[in-house]
């Protein structure tokens, strides 16, 4: 449904608050990290970032015409794991796109390999950084938004760890945690990617009373756990 389109419906049943789940793809390619709320929204480097930072334009400019409405535009940064319990979590169809889901589906026997999209980046080992954070965490962030933010106005807030995590360290950690081998390919670079990207979250501590406390293992054996429940 287009965002015009819940707008429309928020107003006829006179709901005045929403959240979006904007990325941290809308700063595009950062000029500096930590990425703070209040760094320039480059221009996207993907369709799917362009994506995110066109909703979050027109749920700025809806905020501004209803100006008693919440915006609340959360940008995420890399969200992975599953629930602690494997009841809950993501089994993609098809070749996933993103990192963790290919390493779990590597991980269950359904992928051979895992291609690693370029290791000559400026980085630590020359493999892309990421800030990734547990969906558990990132959930937890959604109940404090609705709650903190529920008052007038547009609402920014990154929910990220600040730490950021190469495509090898994620690799590493996911076999050291599950102890299980995940053969990999170094690959090109993948178009649309960026060397560096995580958050600073100084206001998601500050406005929502929110830090991420699950680690990069947490990430790795509640992704596993899930995976060889329910996954293939
Ligand atoms: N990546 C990779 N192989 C894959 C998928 C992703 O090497 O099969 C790398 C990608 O180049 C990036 C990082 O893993 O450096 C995270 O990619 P993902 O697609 O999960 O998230 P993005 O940051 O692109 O939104």
């Amino acid at each position: 449904m287009s965002t015009l389109v819940i707008a429309k419906f928020m107003k006829q049943y006179g709901v005045n608050n929403i959240v979006f789940s904007s990325s941290a793809t809308v700063y595009g390619d950062p000029d500096i990290v930590p990425l703070t709320e209040d760094c320039p929204l480059k221009e996207t480097t993907n369709p799917y970032g362009a994506t995110k930072a066109m909703m979050e334009r027109i749920l700025t400019d809806v905020q501004k015409a209803c100006p008693q409405m919440s915006v609340t535009l959360l940008r995420y940064f890399n969200p992975i794991g599953a629930h602690e319990t494997g009841l809950i979590g993501e089994d993609p169809k098809g070749i996933p796109n993103n990192l963790m889901p290919y390493i779990m589906k590597v991980a269950t026997g359904e992928l051979k390999e895992l291609g690693i999209f370029g290791n000559d980046y400026p980085t630590k080992d020359g493999t892309g950084v990421r800030d990734y954070i547990h969906v558990v965490d990132l959930a937890k962030g959604h109940v404090l938004a609705i709650e903190k933010y529920a008052k007038p106005g547009v609402h920014i807030c990154n929910l990220g760890t600040g730490k950021g995590y190469s495509v090898m360290e994620i690799h590493d950690a996911f076999e050291r945690v599950n102890n299980i081998k995940i053969p990999y390919v170094i690959k090109d670079r993948r178009a649309g990617d960026i060397a560096t990207c995580y958050a600073n979250p100084t206001r998601a501590k500050e406005e929502l009373g929110w830090v991420a406390t699950r680690t990069l293992d947490d990430m790795c054996r509640d992704s596993w756990n899930f995976a060889k429940k329910h996954m293939k």
